[in-house]
């Protein structure tokens, strides 16, 4: 919970708007300033001041414990130009909340944290649980000072500035040890704990049993990714508590799929119940991995029978491979999923100019592997090997990743031995519809003129196709030095069935500086004035030109402002 403080009118007024944008996530603290905050303070994970940064320090001051307790206090100045992430910028998460509020309020958020000012990952950011002395490591991390990165898991970490030796440690490992001085942990999210439970099994059973299998094997709890188990225990109580009590989710697989798994105990009792000889092992292993701890069962002070089992893997690494979209060029056209994929990237796979567009986001350390104009699936090829060395690889491509670019040539590479994501963008032609007006109001098609990877015969069927179907057509890859009869050749096809008239609206450069657009008809065209950098949209037949906009109307049942008017 948010708690919401203010003292003035134009305080109460910011924190209104923020009460309305969230109402699930905030709660306004009334009454005498003090008191508010203090009340907050003890009640909620994170507070917005409407107050000075001055006033706020003296109040918090005295409740101050802990940072990796006290909630993440933000102040926002009286005029909303400012959202400052006062204490708890990490564990509280003040510089998140900071950026959200500013970008709710039109303010600019102000974050001090050494770590984040400067672009380096905070080592307690990196999305996994962290122990030891963070503040030294950091600290060194950021004096240039030599942090060795001792991996006994390949993790897809992000770039960070570490060397073979050093006098500070970042170790990574689901290993039960503890930071030694001057070191980091970080707890990979690498274990698998498959459980098998009778009915009724005590949720204390299951969790006792999972934690002394984990501790017995010199495990660390914090590594624990999830819980497995079989479809017809997914309600199982006992397993459902223990996975909520762990913290991790419980997945559940189906009988059948846990019966293909080879595991090293099979036994007739859970084959009997739900139709698998193993339940913990093979749920345990169904994605592949390394059996740490083999099936196991839980002990009973009283003698009973044991009612659960559990047994523990370690999933083979996986590397990440991010496909990001970067939209058609303006930076506030990125979204800021994209920007945060880069950010968490150690390998960024991309073409030469692409990547100039983004190189200031990127963490130092990031290794960039550009190429030329070309070499697709070179690239793609490239991507998908870095990956699968276990490293977190982004892919870049302008516009949408997916869209005639790179997510298919990488994705056809790829197998289920990497994790794949993939982030949308603003492609070519919604950038383009944007600038128009708004000729995608009804059914549309993108279609690419370029026949390097397509046969002519295949374009002009699907352009004759919209064109019978009277759908909008947008053209990517127009026309080039080498190719420049493809497009006066798919406009006569369209001119077959749509009138002179109709309107065609030309795109070069959409959000970049040179940004150029042009609305004309079919009949007067001119596809010498299109290039390569150019998207050309066709209207249908109920396109028309309002005031100078390219505009579909949703339905055919169209009439101009005039018309209704009568
Ligand atoms: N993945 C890209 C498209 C790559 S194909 C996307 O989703 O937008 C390359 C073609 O896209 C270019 O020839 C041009 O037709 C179009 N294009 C890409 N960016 C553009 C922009 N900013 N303005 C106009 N057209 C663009």
């Amino acid at each position: 919970m948010i708690g919401l403080i203010s003292a003035t009118s134009a305080g109460a007024a910011a924190r209104d708007r923020l009460a309305a944008a969230w109402p699930e996530r905030t709660r306004v603290y009334e009454g005498p300033v003090g008191d508010a905050v203090r009340a907050a303070f003890a009640e909620c994970e994170q507070l917005v001041c409407f107050l000075a940064t001055g006033a706020v320090v003296r109040l918090i001051a005295p409740l101050l414990a802990d940072k990796t307790s006290d909630p993440g206090v933000v102040c926002v100045d009286e005029a909303g130009r400012f959202a400052v992430s006062l204490v708890g910028g990490h564990g509280g998460g003040a510089n998140e909340l900071a950026r959200e509020v500013g970008e709710l309020l039109g303010a600019e958020p102000v974050v001090t944290t050494a770590t984040d000012a400067v672009g380096l990952p905070g080592l307690d950011t990196l999305g996994f649980p962290v122990e030891g002395d963070v503040a030294a490591v950091s600290r060194a991390l950021l004096d240039g000072e030599p942090v060795a990165l001792k991996a006994e898991l390949a993790w897809p970490l992000p770039a960070l500035k570490v060397t073979e030796d050093g006098s500070h440690v970042v170790r990574v490992t689901d290993r039960l040890v503890g930071a030694a001085e001057r070191e980091v942990v970080l707890r990979p999210p690498s274990l698998v704990v498959g459980v098998g439970a009778s009915k009724g099994a005590p949720v204390d059973e299951v969790l006792g049993l999972v934690r002394d299998a984990l501790r017995d094997a010199g495990l660390a709890e914090a590594s624990l990714a999830e819980l497995a188990t079989v479809d017809a225990k997914a309600e199982e109580p006992g397993i459902v508590e223990a996975a909520r009590a762990l913290g991790v989710p419980l997945v559940t697989h189906t009988a059948t799929a846990l019966s293909a798994v080879v595991v090293p105990n099979p036994s007739d009792a859970p084959l009997a119940a739900v139709g698998t000889p193993s339940v913990a092992e093979a749920a345990a292993l169904v994605g592949g991995g390394e059996l740490l701890v083999p099936k196991r069962k839980s002990s009973r002070a009283d003698g009973h029978a044991a009612m659960a089992t559990c047994a523990v893997v370690r999933r083979p690494r996986r590397g990440r491979l991010a496909v990001v979209g970067l939209g058609p060029g303006a930076r506030d056209l990125l979204t800021p999923r994209a920007k945060a994929e880069l950010r968490n990237a150690a390998v960024l796979v991309g073409l030469d100019q692409y990547v100039d567009q983004i190189r200031d986001l990127l963490r130092p350390g990031t290794v960039i592997l550009e190429s030329g104009l070309g070499a697709e699936e070179e690239r793609a090829r490239t991507a998908v090997a870095e990956a699968r060395k276990g490293r977190a690889v982004a892919l870049i491509g302008s516009g949408d990743a997916g869209v005639y670019a790179m997510a298919s040539p990488a994705l056809a590479e790829a197998s289920d031995d990497i994790e794949v994501v993939g982030v949308p963008g603003v492609t070519a032609a919604l950038a383009a519809a944007a600038i128009l007006g708004a000729p995608l109001g009804h059914d549309h098609v993108s279609i690419s003129l370029s026949d390097l990877h397509t046969p002519w015969e295949v374009i002009e069927r699907r352009v004759r196709a919209a064109a019978e179907a009277d759908i909008v057509v947008t053209f990517y890859n127009p026309r080039s030095r080498g190719r420049d009869w493809q497009l006066p050749k798919a406009l006569a096809i369209l001119a077959e069935h749509r009138e002179p008239a109709t309107p065609v609206g030309v795109v070069r450069n959409a959000s970049r500086p040179d940004e150029s657009s042009r609305l004309t008809t079919l009949g007067s065209l001119d596809p010498a004035t299109v290039d390569m950098m150019t998207v050309v949209t066709v209207g249908n037949t109920a396109t028309r030109d309002i005031a100078g906009r390219m505009v579909t109307p949703r339905g055919y049942r169209w009439q101009t402002a005039e018309e209704g008017a009568k």
